[in-house]
């Protein structure tokens, strides 16, 4: 393939690929995708975390030409509609029912999920007569998009460095990092230990001034971070004491990934703002979502024409196309209860990888929660002082992978494992294999 055109790929620099060239996948079936030169592959991360049904179903494609004959587009902008705009809305809320969540506001991506989530909530104080309650609070390590707001509220210094200063008035609070953190190994202490930092944090920020703090159930992009147990019902609570909203980031976790429909419900909490995309079309078009409760709808409801107008809101909100992928892709998800099962399999990938850890010096932690699987580099277990991704361990293993014909990721020091939730058995099989075969044939430097 020649063409003077030039990619630039996100993420990577400018002269990365040098003469080799990208890695180029011309086809999906199921949990497989095929590259230019015929070889076929596990997507052992369901592509970017997303493809949760697997590639190339036929529901979902026809859902996707049944909405292009009947309206290819509309907009629901100036009090317009479309049926399918309405009937995914309806569709969230029946599944958000127990969070009494019923009311949606659509985008094209994750990081308009977590945009929009951010100025609901501000606008909601605003309208609420508290007008100085702006600020935002998040994780360390997190992960929020490539907004300037997702940018300022993430928490891993990697994605937002080059873009600063960014938005004034964000702060950031201790993540509940079991394996590795100042305080404690135990995940209860820990638990407590991240809210008491919480706390004091708030209290020096002024609770007067803080709008919400944005969270995600299990942090994914800054290290497959699986919170203790009660951290999240703890931070439930630091925000209710200090009428702060909490903003629920399931952009990665929602729709079963995690082993559970959304990964707060699992965590026995309602957020009052939870933030959706990836699994909701399981990547065959794009969209996101933001969902609020009842307390923060009623605000707008009541409050005068001009402040009780949220003005997020692109040219493609509820795209029909991409709605009628979710409607479809969603009826899969619960119809193959496919939630119930990335628990399962996701127990079994857990006890087939876990003794990685017994086995290889520099394998310090395998941990995660459903399909949403991590493995965690070190220099030394006891340090638990994390590979230099410069050196390039991940990436072998990545290789080595791959050339025994499974696709995972490397975050540079950590390898993660998020395969479509449809995989079977002897697939996940093929994974952990691979796996075993990378770990046996790398030798770290
Ligand atoms: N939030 C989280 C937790 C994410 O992991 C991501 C993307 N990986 C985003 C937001 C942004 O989503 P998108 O890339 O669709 O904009």
């Amino acid at each position: 393939m020649t063409s003077q055109a030039k990619l630039w790929h996100p993420r990577l620099h400018p002269n990365a690929l040098g003469k080799t060239g990208p890695f180029r996948i011309v086809g999906g079936e199921g949990v497989y995708v095929t590259a230019e030169d015929g070889e076929r592959y596990i997507d052992g991360v369901s592509s970017l975390f997303n493809v949760f049904v697997g590639h190339n179903r036929p529901e979902i494609k026809q859902a996707i030409t049944q909405q292009m004959d009947e309206l290819s587009y509309y907009p629901i902008h100036a009090g317009v509609s479309h049926p399918r705009a309405e009937e995914l809305s309806i569709r969230l809320a029946e599944l958000l029912e127990p969070e009494n969540m019923s009311n949606v506001m659509f985008g094209s991506c994750g990081s308009d999920a977590v945009e929009a989530a951010l100025i609901i909530s501000r606008q909601f104080w605003r309208i609420s007569g508290q007008s100085g309650k702006t600020k935002f609070g998040s994780l360390r390590f997190s992960y929020h998009g490539s907004s300037f707001g997702g940018f300022s509220v993430t928490g891993s210094p990697g994605y937002r460095a080059n873009y600063e200063p960014l938005l004034s008035d964000c702060f950031h609070i201790d993540a509940p990092f079991i394996y590795r953190n100042p305080y404690t190994n135990d995940p209860v202490k820990l638990a407590q230990a991240c809210i008491d930092q919480a706390e004091r944090e708030i209290l020096f920020q002024g609770p007067e001034s803080i709008a919400s703090i944005i969270a995600e159930p299990i942090q994914t992009a800054g290290g497959l971070i699986v919170p203790p147990e009660d951290y999240w019902p703890k931070l439930r609570e630091l925000c209710n004491r200090y009428d702060i909203l909490l903003i629920a980031d399931e952009v990665v976790t929602a729709f079963g990934r995690t082993g559970a429909l959304f990964a707060s419900r699992d965590m026995g909490v309602a957020p009052d703002i939870m933030c959706f995309a990836k699994g909701i079309t399981s990547g065959y078009l794009p969209l996101g979502a933001t969902v609020f409760n009842q307390r923060i709808a009623e605000a707008f409801i009541t409050s005068d024409e001009k402040r009780g107008i949220i003005m997020y809101g692109s040219t493609y909100a509820a795209h029909p196309l991409c709605c009628a992928a979710a409607l479809a892709n969603i009826a899969i998800i619960t119809g193959e209860k496919l939630a119930d099962r990335a628990a399962i399999l996701g127990n079994k990938l857990m006890d087939r990888i876990k003794p990685l850890e017994e086995m290889y010096a520099h394998v310090g932690e395998v941990r995660g929660r459903g399909l949403l699987v991590g493995i965690d580099l070190v220099e030394d277990k006891r340090s638990r002082k994390s590979v230099d991704p410069a050196k390039g361990y991940a990436d072998a293993l990545v290789a080595v992978a791959k050339s025994e014909g499974v696709l995972i990721r490397s975050l540079g020091k950590l390898l993660v494992i998020a395969p479509p939730l449809i995989i079977s058995e002897d697939e996940l099989d093929r994974i952990c294999d691979a796996l075993f075969k990378a770990f046996e044939t790398v030798n770290p430097t």
